[in-house]
């Protein structure tokens, strides 16, 4: 990742919200900077720059848009998190699991992004140099809030590592097919629900963190359904979480 794609989020995170632009500085890895640059030169291009940050009306009123990796939507509160222990599970990540959640769940009447403040977005879903990429990375600081995509159960939990670090899936049934959600790299112990527990859309389920394969704090997060073959969330969300 190159100069200039950091230079392009932080003047996003200028004309976003205080928010926003905090999240971003937070997400951003030392290793990353020192091939990005000094986080002190992007600032100053930032600054330099400020005029055209703001050449566009929807941003400066604060309206969801979506360019250049970063992806920005009305904040909305969430409740304050408290990890408990829950109910985790080995494996329980597959399509046979996703049918049976969905089957158990009522249907799903409410959406919300995994964070409705904002995220900035690193690899996307498709093709990467270390192979075909399953699902988004949704980079925000460590511990920030991650809500549940929709109504539904929880199919799998797990709190104890693995490539995918402390994770959980989620089984939606939406218009009464299942839809199953996937959130690895939970800070550990931070899981608060628990494998059969009912959850709400834009409820907390975790912190965010790194545990797993992960260098940096991220959320990477998968779609699925009752074949398990993991698709492109993005579009799935814009549809039905605005
Ligand atoms: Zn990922």
């Amino acid at each position: 990742m190159g100069a200039m794609k950091y230079q392009r989020t932080i003047l996003g995170g200028v004309a976003m919200t205080f928010v926003v632009g905090v999240a971003i500085a937070t997400s951003v890895p030392a290793a990353s900077l020192a091939t990005a640059g000094s986080f002190e030169a992007v600032q100053a291009d930032a600054v330099a720059g400020s005029a055209q940050s703001f050449d566009s009306a929807a941003e400066a009123a604060g309206a969801a848009v979506s360019r250049d990796g970063y992806v920005i939507h009305t904040p909305t509160p969430t409740p304050t998190p408290t990890p408990k222990p829950v109910a985790t599970s080995q494996g329980g990540y597959g399509g046979g699991q996703c049918q049976a959640g969905a089957d158990a769940a009522a249907e799903s009447t409410a959406f919300s992004w995994v964070y409705p403040g904002g995220y900035r977005q690193s690899d996307g879903f498709g093709p990467r140099a270390e192979g075909f990429h399953k699902g988004v990375d949704m980079l925000n600081g460590e511990g920030v809030p991650v809500q549940a995509i929709a109504d539904g159960i929880v199919i799998a939990a797990s709190g104890d590592g693995g490539t995918g670090g402390v994770c959980i899936s989620l089984a939606h049934k939406v218009g009464g097919v299942p839809v199953c959600s996937m959130y690895m790299h939970f800070l550990d112990g931070s899981l608060m629900a628990g494998v059969g527990d009912t959850v709400a859309a834009g409820q907390v389920i975790g912190l965010t963190g790194r545990t797993g394969n992960a260098t940096t704090e991220h959320t990477h997060f998968e779609l699925y359904g009752a074949d398990g073959v993991r698709y492109d969330p993005i579009p799935f969300l814009v549809e039905h979480a605005g």
